[in-house]
């Protein structure tokens, strides 16, 4: 069942220790079906050397386990995730060192440069400290939730900002598919990475202005989008 999903799914939770964004087994890649009726993600524990596509953990809306091995413990986080964000089709956790920093340092991603732009349109938030009664019980699910309630106070478009520090712990961050949210992932920490030390030679430095931040995201985002070689007739 699904056997190309989790073939997919196998080879790009691989692909993140390429990239460099992982280390142990902090992390955890998963994705959607084309019916958006279950989720492939990848098991609880497993070293990133010896995953096979057979342990690829398959899952229904509501964590129940349809087959693989034992799901990565972040799994709640990930489904809450797909049922309040729309067009969503594959998301990424990991403790990358710079993004996790910034998380660490309970700071958000400011867009500092063009970079950013033209991949997130403004600062990568940070969630607020969980509580304690959050983090006790239901702490993967509360995490999700965490998310997605700045998303929808501050009226941000999930679409436009594909990623998320939560504070003290880690980068969030997904896409429209695999491929994208690998990129994404990428990305997010070579921006943290570029952050930190534009920071560090002036701690007062100002984010871009908004018509520079407009310019490069709509340019390669949106209808008006013109980067590119675009549809070849
Ligand atoms: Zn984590």
């Amino acid at each position: 069942m699904l056997e190309n999903l989790k073939e997919k799914v196998s080879i790009a939770n691989k692909k993140l220790v390429k990239l460099g964004l992982v280390v142990l087994t902090f992390g955890n890649l998963s994705a959607i079906d084309k019916s958006r009726n279950y989720v492939a993600i990848k098991p609880s524990g497993v070293g990133y050397g010896c995953l096979k596509k057979e342990d690829i953990s398959i899952l229904d809306f509501k964590n129940n386990l349809i087959e693989g091995k034992k799901p990565s413990s972040d799994t709640l986080s990930h489904l809450e995730l797909y049922r309040n964000f729309e067009g969503i089709k594959s998301i990424v956790h990991t403790h990358s060192t710079y993004a996790t920093t910034f998380a660490q340092a309970k700071m958000p991603l400011f867009c500092l440069g063009t970079t950013h732009a033209d991949y997130f349109h403004g600062k990568v938030p940070i969630t607020r400290e969980m509580t304690i009664e959050e983090v006790k019980e239901n702490y993967e699910l509360n995490t999700g939730k965490l998310i997605v309630e700045t998303f929808t106070e501050k009226n941000i478009n999930p679409l436009e900002i594909q990623a998320y520090l939560v504070s003290s712990h880690g980068p969030f961050v997904w896409g429209e598919s695999i491929e994208k949210v690998l990129e994404n992932s990428y990305i997010l920490e070579e921006i943290a990475k570029m952050n930190f030390r534009a920071l560090t030679l002036n701690p007062k430095i100002s984010p871009i202005p908004q018509y520079l931040l407009d310019k490069h995201y709509f340019r390669k985002h949106g209808k008006n989008a013109y980067y590119g070689q675009g549809e070849l007739e």
